[in-house]
């Protein structure tokens, strides 16, 4: 008597193997996409990979964020008032399908990038140098945070997103934005901001604000002087150079004032052991809306040059807010030269 046999059992029958192995990994044996901000990641890298792998879950491929570096105090802070953990750390992505946040360049996107597959990008700097070996989707817009640019992602494919996870990305603008306050500040951003906060229940947006920024004061008054100045340290090619900028902000920067030798040695040795041409440390004083500038590296001058700065060891700009459109491109105009 012929006996029934669950149908996956006849396809064994029926299939051939090579052709089931291919079912079978297409359908079961796919890693879940890691997704992953920069190098030394800020508040946006951390939240934008988990916002983009809920995004990405969301429309049906497994994703999970990962972190190239631990969470600053500010993340850990908003992580933690949301009920998040911190992604895990991980440095190698080789044979996994990756998605990049919050960057595009090679300097600060994982080592063996070359020997993972790049399927994604969501970002709001310039286009960098990273390459993909196969289509790829992109999504790049000139707005203040990764963040808005996913809070626009998920409107538009009519995915809602959980409250907790808005409240989140609301930190993570208001904290690339420094609540609004940044020249690379949109009105995009302010829309993106506004929604999320509708649907986090955060109502008062710039008084959670004003806590992020405290919160993170608070913190930097217990750090070294090379913990401040990697707090946010990016590293650029620039023509062929090696560049790093640093930014510390802070509402009020008094306290930095005071350690200026302390950090300006630190700089020298970051040179060092960075092999860096060049190092600018960025002081931004939120509250009074300037930066004081400071230049380590034996291309010291000519960084200092292409930033109009008198001073190597400290000259205070008005108006300097931003690494991004304020300082990258006068350096990169004079190192690619
Ligand atoms: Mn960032
Ligand atoms: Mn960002």
């Amino acid at each position: 008597m012929h006996r029934e046999l669950p149908w996956c059992v006849c396809g064994v029958r029926w299939v051939s193997t090579g052709f089931l192995t291919l079912w079978v990994t297409a359908v079961f044996a796919q890693d879940p996409i890691l997704v992953v901000g920069h190098k030394n990641p800020d508040t946006d890298a951390i939240i934008s990979a988990i916002a983009a792998a809920a995004l990405k879950s969301a429309l049906g491929d497994p994703a999970q964020a990962r972190s190239q570096g631990d969470a600053n105090p500010e993340t850990r802070f908003i992580l933690k008032r949301f009920g998040y953990e911190t992604p895990p750390v991980q440095a190698t992505y080789a044979k996994n399908r990756v998605i990049l946040v919050d960057h595009s360049d090679r300097a600060q996107a994982p080592d063996d990038l070359d020997r993972a597959h790049l399927v994604g990008l969501f970002d709001h700097h310039k286009l960098g140098d990273v390459q993909s070996a196969e289509p790829i989707e992109v999504i790049v817009m000139p707005v203040g945070s990764t963040a808005t640019v996913l809070q626009e992602l998920f409107a538009q494919r009519g995915v809602a997103i959980d409250p907790p996870l808005a409240g989140l990305m609301l930190g993570a603008i208001l904290s690339d934005t420094r609540s609004f306050r940044s020249p690379t500040t949109t009105q995009r951003d302010r829309v993106a901001a506004q929604t999320l906060a509708d649907r986090s229940g955060v109502l008062r947006m710039e008084e959670f604000g004003r806590e992020l920024l405290l919160a993170y004061n608070e913190q930097m008054k217990t750090m070294n002087d090379e913990t401040l100045i990697g707090l946010d340290l990016k590293v650029f090619e620039m023509g062929r150079a090696k560049v790093g900028i640093s930014q510390i902000e802070a509402f009020d920067i008094g306290f930095l004032r005071e350690r200026l030798t302390g950090l300006r040695k630190a700089m020298d040795d970051q040179v060092r052991r960075s092999n860096l041409q060049a190092m600018v440390l960025a002081i931004t004083d939120i509250e009074r809306e300037g930066s004081l500038l400071l230049v380590a590296g034996p291309r010291a001058n000519q960084a200092g040059k292409a930033l109009d700065i008198s001073d190597l060891d400290g000259t205070w700009r008005s108006g300097v807010m931003s690494r991004k459109k304020q300082l990258v491109p006068p350096l990169e105009d004079s190192f690619s030269r």
